[in-house]
């Protein structure tokens, strides 16, 4: 399998796409084609279990690694999961949640990120590279954690992530400042994520920051979403969920099911469409969003419009103006011309906002639906879930069922198998889940744990139990403008 940018360079293999996390051209590495997985294949993948599944579906794809290589890293990255890494909930009737928090930082991207440093240092190895590796991440939250706890003591690799001082939740902070490691660094960004993200996209595009990097002994690397390293263990999910539910006799072979998908910078939902490229039987791929509604309107309108206010929500993973992996759907939607996506992503950096052709969009992507929803609501649907069926959901994943709900609304007579995608565990956001919950205002949140689990009955999970006994290792906060030098200086020798 070849690798190409979504602005046109290429092609690369799937170790190389991994190693440099994005195209020197600024595009998205995409695969040259969506690899086919039969009714027959998925019958099959019905008997194995999550790691072999999840090695089958990326063995389509990194096809320089073999599936036994994959296995072997996706069995000791999901051995670190408590129980199933991806087990599918029954809440009602054609109701699905799928749960992606069992990881060790409780959150949907421990499925991807306990699983890159693996590909990231087999590509290297493959390719020769005896170069150390500078990963650079920019977090609305969760991904910061994710990938610390995936990268540190990596051998060969630095990884230092960026976050919005102000803009993750106090859980998430401390998470990731109390991380040990001796090639862990965190830095707090006087900004919100955009600006966070555009800091790093900056640096990977910059030739002087590269050869800056080059001299220290370093070559760059993403561990963002932007990574296809990251996608393609996130798409085995999907076919894993199917799976569950075929044995579960929940659905036939064959059977249409949607997905409902709480999204941010888009990589979690556009995982689940390259599973319906592959073939996956889907009918709707559910796009929710918080108050930061960008996709919501895309997906109505054609129209990309970065150019709002930004919204604080209390599910800040989502947070984000600036989707990054749209580019790669807007790819498929403009027929894979790399010079139309050019233009439009020059036109989103200069003025913020492009256009896709409204037919178009509808005529090359029309599994996709957009719903997003306010605070109040997000909070009432935490309530009422909780009072119909003792079941405490995160903000985000709240936001993905009160999408849910606005589409039934819309769409009365679907009687669909809907699987809402459940992203966080909800001790990840605990004031705001004991708030909405139990209404019961505690601002800290390890205390606020303490009350949820004693008043729902739930237990608090071991990754945030000792979280308060930690020491803070990292509290370095800085403006936009010294990031670039912040960050040479942790590879540089100087702490
Ligand atoms: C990252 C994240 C999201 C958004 O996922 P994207 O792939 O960025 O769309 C949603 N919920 C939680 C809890 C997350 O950590």
């Amino acid at each position: 399998m070849k690798f190409y940018s979504t602005r046109g360079f290429g092609p690369v293999s799937g170790a190389e796409a991994i190693v440099k996390g994005l195209a020197d051209d600024g595009g998205l590495f995409v695969p040259e084609i969506f690899p086919e997985v039969s009714l027959d294949d998925l019958a099959d993948m019905a008997a194995l279990e999550y790691p072999e599944r999840s090695a089958y579906v990326m063995s389509k794809y990194l096809t320089d690694f073999s599936y036994e290589e994959l296995l072997e890293i996706t069995k000791k990255a999901y051995a670190r999961f408590d129980g199933e890494a991806a087990p599918v909930t029954k809440v009602d009737d054609g109701l699905y949640l799928l749960e992606l928090w069992h990881g060790p930082t409780l959150a949907f991207k421990d499925i991807a990120l306990t699983v890159l440093p693996y590909l990231l240092t087999g590509s290297k190895k493959k390719l020769g590279i005896d170069k150390k590796t500078q990963i650079l991440v920019a977090t609305s939250g969760d991904t910061g954690k994710a990938a610390l706890e995936g990268f540190k003591d990596v051998d060969g690799v630095e990884i230092t992530v960026l976050y919005p001082a102000e803009g993750v939740s106090d859980m998430q902070k401390k998470q990731m400042i109390t991380t040990e490691g001796k090639n862990v660094h965190v830095l707090g960004v006087n900004g919100n994520f955009d600006d966070a993200q555009t800091a790093v996209k900056k640096i990977f595009s910059d030739p002087e920051m590269k050869k800056k990097f080059s001299d220290l002994g370093y070559d760059l690397s993403s561990a963002n979403s932007i990574n296809f390293g990251r996608l393609v263990p996130q798409i085995a999910y999907y076919f894993s969920t199917y799976c569950d539910l075929l044995n579960a006799e929940e659905i036939e072979l064959g059977q249409l099911v949607n997905f409902v998908v709480p999204s941010g910078n888009f990589g979690n939902i556009l995982a689940g469409y390259y599973a319906k490229r592959m073939g996956l039987p889907v009918q709707h791929l559910i796009v929710a969003s918080n108050e930061n509604d960008v996709l919501t309107d895309f997906f109505s309108t054609g129209r990309y419009d970065a150019q709002r206010p930004f919204h604080k929500t209390i599910s800040p993973s989502m947070d984000i103006l600036v989707s990054s992996n749209l580019e790669r759907l807007v790819y498929e939607i403009v027929d894979r011309d790399p010079k139309k996506i050019s233009d439009m992503m020059s036109r989103l950096k200069e003025f913020g906002f492009y256009n896709v052709d409204e037919d178009t969009l509808y005529d090359k992507a029309p599994e996709f639906l957009g719903y997003s929803c306010t605070e109040g609501e997000t909070k009432d649907t935490i309530d009422n879930f909780y009072d119909d069926y003792s079941y405490l959901l995160d903000p985000h994943t709240a936001v993905g069922v009160t999408a849910f709900f606005k589409y039934l609304d819309e769409v009365y007579d679907d009687t669909t198998p809907t699987v809402v995608v459940s992203t966080a565990s909800p001790y990840k956001f605990p004031q705001s889940v004991l708030e909405a919950s139990c209404h019961v205002t505690e601002k800290d949140p390890i205390k606020a744990a303490k009350r949820l689990s004693k008043m729902t009955s739930t237990e608090i999970p071991e990754a945030i139990a000792g979280l308060n006994d930690k020491p803070i290792l990292h509290n370095k906060v800085v403006d936009k403008a010294d990031i670039p030098v912040s960050v040479l200086s942790f590879v540089g020798g100087k702490k």
